[in-house]
């Protein structure tokens, strides 16, 4: 299939093919080569164009070339989502392919303490959560977040490390998430569905 040409590997083209999907949407099909090059990226892109994809494919990528995370160690990636609802869709979506944490308000904060301490590539989060997670129990304290948080999705992204590459991606690009855009990402790739 067309998704050979991003250079997954076995496991996660397996995972497509379970999956069902046969064919990239155009977000990523754009997308992922540019992620793949470790350039930020914002994209434009609805509900439903396969926008959760886009970004948890290179991210896999990115994973995979790291060492294994152990217990007690910090993730590679955190996928910021600003509802729960929102979290929890991506979640379902990423599960099929990775082996993720989701920390959202309103979960048990003590099950999600658990398996945060078994270590994981991934966590999806609320932003409120997972700050609420660093300042309490310290189980996400590595390089990534040694900067501190505050609790919003700004402020996150102003404190993580500045070499990250970030994948900011919203159905609308209204002058906030313009600004928000403006301020979080280097040198951006600018994709619309
Ligand atoms: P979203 O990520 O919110 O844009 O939603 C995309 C929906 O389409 C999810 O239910 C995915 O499981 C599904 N999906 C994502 N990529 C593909 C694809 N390449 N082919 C078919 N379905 C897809």
């Amino acid at each position: 299939s067309s998704f050979a040409h991003f250079g997954f590997d076995d496991k996660l083209l397996k995972a497509i093919i379970k999956a069902e999907y046969s064919t990239p949407t155009p977000i990523q099909a754009q997308g992922v080569p540019c992620a793949l090059l470790g350039r930020d990226i914002l994209g434009i892109a609805q509900t439903g164009s396969g926008k959760t994809a886009a970004f948890l494919w290179p991210l896999l990528k990115h994973v995979s070339l790291q060492k294994p995370v152990e217990e007690g160690e910090g993730p590679v990636a955190l996928i910021l989502a600003p509802t729960r609802e929102l979290a929890l869709q991506i979640y379902s979506d990423a599960k099929k392919f990775a082996k993720v944490i989701c920390a959202y308000g309103g979960g048990s904060k003590w099950e999600q303490t658990l398996a945060l301490k078994e270590g994981a590539d991934i966590v999806v989060a609320t932003p409120g959560r997972i700050i609420d997670h660093i300042k309490g129990e310290r189980q996400i304290s590595n390089e990534m977040f040694e900067l501190g948080f505050e609790p919003q999705v700004r402020s996150v992204c102003n404190h993580v490390r500045p070499d990250r590459q970030t994948l900011l991606f919203s159905a609308t690009f209204r002058k906030r998430i313009e600004k928000l855009a403006k301020d979080a990402l280097t040198n951006p790739i600018k994709i619309t569905q």
